[in-house]
This record gives C-alpha cells, sequence and structure tokens, in this order.
C-alpha cells in the first residue's frame, strides 16, 4: 500500500483504525445533545460492609444509550467528556440524580438508616470554580444530608495537588461530605501527603483485590494490604476494595481489616430498584 500523499495515508487504509477514529470523533459530537436528549443513564453498584455483608451504600455509575452503538460505559466516553468540558455539565447531572435516587431509598426505607451514595469526580470538576455551591444546592433541593454523600477523586488527579485545588474538597469535608481517595495504590503518590488531603475513605484499587485471588494470596501481596490498612486506619481512614469477584477474596480482604467492600461477588451495577431490594433485604434482616 502506497504511503505516498499525506501523512494520514497510512491511518486512513487501516479499516479498523479508520472506524476508531470516526467513532471518537462521533462520539464527540453527540455528546451534548446526548446529554439534552436524556440519552445518560446511571447503574448502582452495592457497597457492603465486610463484616456480614450488608449494604452500607452504592456508587454511582454513568452509561450511555447510545442509538447506534447501544449501551457505552464510562471509559469509552468520560474521557471525551473531558476533552470537550462536557463532564462539568454531566458531572452536575449525575450528582443530582444520584443524590435524588439516595433520598428515595431513605424515604422507602424509612427508619432502617440511611443508603450512602457514592459519585465519582472527574478532576475537570475539582477545577470548575461552581463545585461547591452546585453541591451544596444539589443537597438542599433535594433534601438529603451531606454525610450521606461522599465523592470519590482518583489518586493520580491530587498527585502533587497545591492548595487551589484541594481548598473546594476541603469546604465539602468540612460540610460533612466524604471524600474518597479511587483507585488507590495505582498512583504512586507519597503515602505521607496522605495527611494533607480532605480524605476520609480510601479506595483501594482493584489490583490488589486481584492478588487475593488464589487462598491463600502471594504473601507479599498480603503484606502490601495488610501495611495498607494499618496506616489508613491510623489515619483515621476507613478501606473499601473494589473488585471482588470471589469469597476467598471477600474473606481474606476481610481478614486484613478492609472496612467495606464492592465488585461482582456481592453484586454488579444495576438499575435503582434491584438495589433497593438488595439494601431492603439486609434491612428486614
Ligand atoms: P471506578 O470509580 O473505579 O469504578 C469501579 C469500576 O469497576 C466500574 O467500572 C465497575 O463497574 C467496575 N467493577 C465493579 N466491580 C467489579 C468486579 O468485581 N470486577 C471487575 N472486573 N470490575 C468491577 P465502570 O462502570 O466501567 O466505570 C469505570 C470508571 O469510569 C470508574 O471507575 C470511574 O472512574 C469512571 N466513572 C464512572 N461513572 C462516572 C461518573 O459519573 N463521572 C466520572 N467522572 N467518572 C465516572
Ligand atoms: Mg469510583
Ligand atoms: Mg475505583
Ligand atoms: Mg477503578
Amino acid at each position: 500500500r502506497a504511503k505516498s500523499a499525506g501523512g494520514n495515508r497510512f491511518e486512513l487504509a487501516d479499516p479498523e483504525a479508520d472506524a476508531r477514529a470516526i467513532t471518537r470523533h462521533g462520539l464527540t459530537t453527540a455528546l451534548p445533545a446526548a446529554l439534552d436528549r436524556g440519552e445518560f443513564f446511571i447503574e448502582y453498584q452495592p457497597l457492603v460492609h465486610l463484616g456480614d455483608g450488608s449494604v452500607h451504600g452504592a456508587e454511582a455509575l454513568v452509561r450511555w444509550l447510545h442509538p447506534q452503538h447501544g449501551v457505552l460505559g464510562p471509559d469509552q466516553f468520560i474521557p471525551l467528556a473531558e476533552h470537550t468540558g462536557l463532564i462539568v455539565p454531566l458531572g452536575r447531572w449525575v450528582l443530582e440524580q444520584s443524590v435524588r435516587q439516595a433520598r428515595q431509598w431513605q424515604e422507602r426505607r424509612a427508619g432502617a438508616g440511611p443508603l450512602r451514595i457514592n459519585v465519582n469526580l472527574s478532576p475537570c470538576q475539582l477545577t470548575h470554580p461552581g463545585l461547591v455551591q452546585d453541591t451544596v444546592d444539589i443537597l438542599e433541593r433535594e433534601g438529603l444530608d451531606a454525610a450521606a454523600l461522599c465523592l470519590e477523586v482518583t489518586e493520580s488527579a491530587l498527585i502533587g495537588a497545591d492548595d487551589d485545588l484541594l481548598k473546594p474538597l476541603r469546604r465539602l469535608a468540612e460540610m460533612g461530605v466524604d471524600i474518597a481517595l479511587d483507585d488507590f495504590g495505582t498512583g504512586y503518590s507519597n503515602l505521607a501527603n496522605l495527611r494533607r488531603l480532605p480524605v476520609s475513605i480510601l479506595k483501594l484499587d482493584r489490583s490488589f483485590t486481584q492478588g487475593m485471588q488464589q487462598f491463600p494470596a502471594d504473601p507479599v501481596d498480603l503484606k502490601i494490604v495488610e501495611g495498607i490498612v494499618s496506616l489508613a486506619h491510623s489515619l483515621d481512614l476507613a478501606v473499601t476494595v473494589e473488585g471482588v469477584e470471589t469469597g476467598a477474596q471477600a474473606e481474606q480482604l476481610r481478614i486484613l481489616g478492609c472496612d467495606t467492600a464492592q465488585g461482582w461477588y456481592y453484586a454488579r451495577p444495576g438499575p435503582p430498584e434491584r438495589l433497593h431490594e438488595l439494601a431492603l433485604v439486609d434491612a428486614t434482616g
């Protein structure tokens, strides 16, 4: 194949790369209208206490029901939304829907104690000046206690964060919102740095959970997780583990002292109704 005229020639000759490029471009231009048309929806995955498996809350995970491509996962469109700035209105929409949903669960569970709701924040939302006010407004409008909300920020978003970036998170933490450090352990952050961050929860990355697949697990993996958990607890941070797929993983992570867990072993992300049912089983015995 000739790669003569024009630098793009080679790429255009590869039909797969071409399809990928068209899709990426197509998705990017379709994003704003998708928000207006209501093509996004949220699935909720339970967060459970490792001690007894009872549901203590849920993480909101956004999806896009694309009219041609079907359901797209966040990894396929969040980076595009970040690139175009749509992440700010999209993230606000996710927060509003999730807070409203948490409030509805709370009403229907009357007396059984509130379920907590975890919402992911992208780094672009952190630097957006409206974050704190938007969050305050949404909590007030929907009538949810700030203490029922947890905002998840990835470790990599906070590495080397200066005070300007941390200020809105500090404000939110002072209001009673929990801040969780998501995908912890993948970002090579300085552990001593944790003290500086207004976080109250570490979400241990799935890669650590994967190391617990064998029983007994690799002794080095066990030592690493044990060390992280003891450091976290000494700093008054709770530890959540992601990606628990088997009972053996759950058991080893429980023994290591992790507090809460999330993963397919308990439930896949699903519609709000399913979370309500799972949580209700716990509440009624
Ligand atoms: P995350 O916050 O680390 O979310 C956990 C991801 O692990 C989810 O993928 C979830 O479906 C998946 N997962 C849960 N349990 C298991 C398991 O047992 N095994 C395996 N293999 N995977 C499991 P998902 O839904 O594709 O989301 C991917 C990422 O997209 C999230 O990672 C989060 O960073 C981002 N994301 C999702 N929703 C939002 C959102 O509303 N806003 C922003 N900014 N990011 C979002
Ligand atoms: Mg998360
Ligand atoms: Mg995570
Ligand atoms: Mg993750």
